[in-house]
């Protein structure tokens, strides 16, 4: 039932706000005249409360955290307060001469949480952008060694790096739209790493396991890949150990072993794209940290700002920063990209906070109950014709179905069950907030269970 609360905070009549939206917005990767979107009327703690164009009201625990963002829920008072403090001195300055706390204090304490040796921030304003600036990057750091001509990448198949155009060129090139784009820029592409799964070890350290001849030949691949293309190669771009929006496939961490030796025998730069698995996510703090592997650059958004405001950040190692302001050319000594809303203060200011909170309220602790949550709950999908697979990864619980998922259908299942979702191919995913009761967790489960069940079976 619908909490009295936040129905008091409902707002316009939902279903005439649908009709207004329709043909008016476009939604993401749906046309004009897609399937009607959920209204939402409010949110708080890990809760949305919904309403359909038909009128059906839900209120539903968020399975998606917002896309891998509002990691510490809805109004949750520590945030809402950075911002309306921040808002109270100053919303946002230009970053070009001047700085403000916000930012410093940020970058700050990314460089405390971050792996040595990665020493150096550029804030950007979403993901995608700060895949952009980590791509120029790269290009950049090789000019100025002096090796000019390295400007393609190394990327993975199953990879998701972002919807603008060089982000876009990383992704995988048959999902990744590269056929409505031709120009854009080529790159290289290596399989998708061999998949591994958690090995349930003692309750602090699960293991993730792999064939260890599939992991062989992987690293055969992708040496003879750099061995072929290697001069024309500025760097290389992955998803540490979680690939997400290409597949939710979770990979041998030896493979990034592997990339970080080879990088460094031929002078790549190794990019992790940690925009959806930083911050806890897969149940280190940093994907690489499965691997105990550090790149060169490593780009950070989504639930940076717990999900409020739009931020990336790209973090790089004092070494490649170095060669950069050693740049022979003045122009290349800058790292050449500069957003309007560079470090906005308010994003900075949440973001800030969020960060506190993730170690105050000990993430590790909440990531586990999530996980354990996840694995108790999904098990019994594993027995339902429909599926083929469940798997489970810190944080994030994926149900692979054998046939494409009937999503329309799907997502109003599990809303009647009390869980938003938003499944993509043959994957119903979760990845809950970490502030997630026991019981929150278990409602998902449970919930995607039954929507598979009802409409899969
Ligand atoms: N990289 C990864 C791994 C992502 O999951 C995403 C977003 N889904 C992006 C980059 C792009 O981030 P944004 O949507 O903030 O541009």
């Amino acid at each position: 039932m619908p909490d009295a609360a936040l129905l008091a905070d409902a707002g316009p009549d939902a279903a005439s706000l649908i009709a207004r939206d329709r043909g008016l917005l476009w939604h993401p990767y749906a046309p004009l005249d897609g399937p009607a979107p959920y209204a939402v009327t409010a949110a708080e703690g890990v809760r949305l409360q919904l309403e359909a164009a038909d009128g059906a009201r839900f209120e539903a625990v968020d399975a998606m955290s917002s896309w891998w963002s509002a990691i510490h829920g809805y109004r949750h008072p520590a945030l809402d307060a950075a911002v309306r403090e921040q808002a109270g001195r100053f919303s946002h300055v230009m970053f070009g001469g001047l700085t403000h706390e916000p930012a410093v204090r940020l970058a700050e304490q990314l460089v405390e949480l971050a792996p040595e040796p990665l020493r150096h921030v550029f804030f950007a304003d979403s993901g995608s952008v700060s895949v952009e600036v980590a791509l120029k990057l790269a290009i950049q750091y090789q000019a100025a060694a002096g090796r000019r001509g390295r400007h393609a990448f190394l990327a993975l198949r199953g990879g998701y790096h972002g919807d603008t155009f060089g982000a876009m060129s990383v992704c995988d090139p048959v999902d990744g739209m590269h056929s409505a784009f031709p120009s854009l820029p080529a790159q290289h592409f290596l399989s998708r790493p061999p998949a591994a799964h958690l090995a349930e070890g003692p309750p602090d350290q699960p293991a993730l396991v792999s064939d260890a001849a599939e992991v062989a030949a992987w690293v055969a691949e992708l040496e003879a890949a750099v061995d072929l293309h290697g001069r024309e190669l500025a760097g290389i771009i992955v998803e540490p150990v979680l690939q997400g929006a290409g597949g939710m496939h979770a990979y041998a961490p030896e493979c990034l072993q592997a990339l970080r030796r080879v990088a460094d025998e031929h002078g790549l730069l190794l990019v992790f794209d940690e925009i959806a698995t930083g911050f806890g996510r897969t149940g280190r703090l940093f994907a690489g940290q499965w691997a105990g592997v550090v790149p060169d650059v490593m780009c950070v958004g989504k639930a940076l700002t717990g999900g409020y405001l739009t931020l990336a950040a790209l973090l790089c190692s004092a070494d490649v920063a170095a060669v950069i302001t050693a740049s022979a050319s003045e122009a290349g000594r800058a790292l050449l990209h500069g957003p309007t809303f560079m470090a906005n203060p308010l994003a900075c200011a949440v973001a800030s906070a969020s960060l506190d909170l993730l170690s105050s309220a000990g993430w590790q602790d909440q990531v586990r109950r999530v996980r354990q949550g996840l694995r108790a709950s999904l098990a019994p999908a594993a027995s339902l014709g429909a599926v083929r697979d469940v798997r489970v990864l810190g944080a994030v619980g994926v149900v692979e179905l054998n046939d494409p998922v009937d999503i329309p259908a799907l997502t109003r299942a599990a809303l009647e069950h009390g869980v938003w979702v938003r499944p993509f191919r043959h994957l119903v995913y979760a990845m809950p907030p970490y502030i997630c009761s026991a019981a929150d967790v278990a409602a998902v489960g449970a919930g995607i269970t039954a929507a598979i069940r009802q409409v899969h079976c």
